[in-house]
């Protein structure tokens, strides 16, 4: 099974694109945790590297990426243009068009198209830092227009659809199987938040001190970023459904000489 690193595109201070009050980054994460949910359901490890609304820049996410070492990079976006409903469709991005990452780009938009999208096809963007600066398969997937009325319609109505298709495309297209799912137990369905574990390595007053060990963390590798709650600047590391991928981060990071606690 592979691992994947799964990137909800721009956050917190760089909302994307906007349109009538709809922000890129909200719907590049909603749609970034079904997809990775998913993908962990089918068995795949999955890392996160966001689940809050906090900026990364594209380098920071590649670097992490590499770090991590994970055997795929996707990240989630929704294209825009200069004028409001003159485009409309989804396609995937990649470096360049070779090898298994395009297997997926175009695996990814036939499911997309399957959900009631135009293929606008697998474009080479090999000026993007995400795509260009990442050591493994990279690949970025434009689900619609943000600011055409018809592709964000598609989006909020078919989103389980959406996110179903795009899993099963890169599950299939990386050799990774897709287990027939389980119906939902009766009575335990309606869980209403997703719960995800978090290591915690420290929380500050002084957003300063927050930063400096953000940058620590982030200079070895870790999927780290600050997360304000309380009052408090809180320095947190990966985002798992599996307890037993977080509690194995928590002990590199303990090896490493850092205090740290589990959060979900
Ligand atoms: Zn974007």
């Amino acid at each position: 099974m592979a691992k994947y690193i799964i990137d909800a595109g721009h956050g917190g201070s760089d909302p994307g694109a906007v349109y009538e009050g709809r922000r890129e980054k909200d719907d590049n994460l909603r749609l970034a945790l079904a997809v990775g949910r998913l993908l962990e359901d089918g068995g795949a490890e999955v890392v996160y590297t966001r689940t809050e609304d906090v900026y990364q820049t594209p380098f920071e996410k590649a670097q992490t990426a590499n770090q991590l070492g994970g055997d795929y990079f996707l990240s989630f976006h929704r294209n825009s243009s200069a004028e409001p409903n003159r485009y409309s469709g989804a396609e995937t991005l990649v470096y360049d068009r070779f090898g298994k990452k395009l297997e997926l780009a175009e695996a990814i938009n036939r499911e997309l198209e399957a959900a009631g999208y135009q293929n606008l096809g697998v474009k080479e963007r090999p000026g993007l830092a995400v795509l260009r600066k990442t050591r493994m398969p990279a690949l970025l997937i434009e689900t619609g227009f943000l600011n055409t009325d018809a592709d964000n319609a598609l989006f909020d109505r078919e989103f389980d659809a959406l996110a179903q298709g795009i899993a099963r495309g890169i599950l299939s297209a990386s050799g990774d199987e897709t287990p027939p799912r389980e119906p939902e137990p009766e009575g335990e369905e309606n869980t209403p938040e997703e719960k995800l574990y978090r290591v915690q390595v420290g929380a500050y007053r002084n957003r300063e001190y927050a930063e400096a060990l953000l940058s620590q963390l982030q200079q070895e590798g870790y999927p780290a970023f600050i997360l304000k709650e309380d009052g408090y600047y809180k320095v947190q590391a990966g985002a798992f459904r599996a307890l037993d991928n977080a509690v194995r981060l928590e002990g590199e990071l303990r090896r490493k000489g850092y205090s740290t606690f589990l959060v979900s």
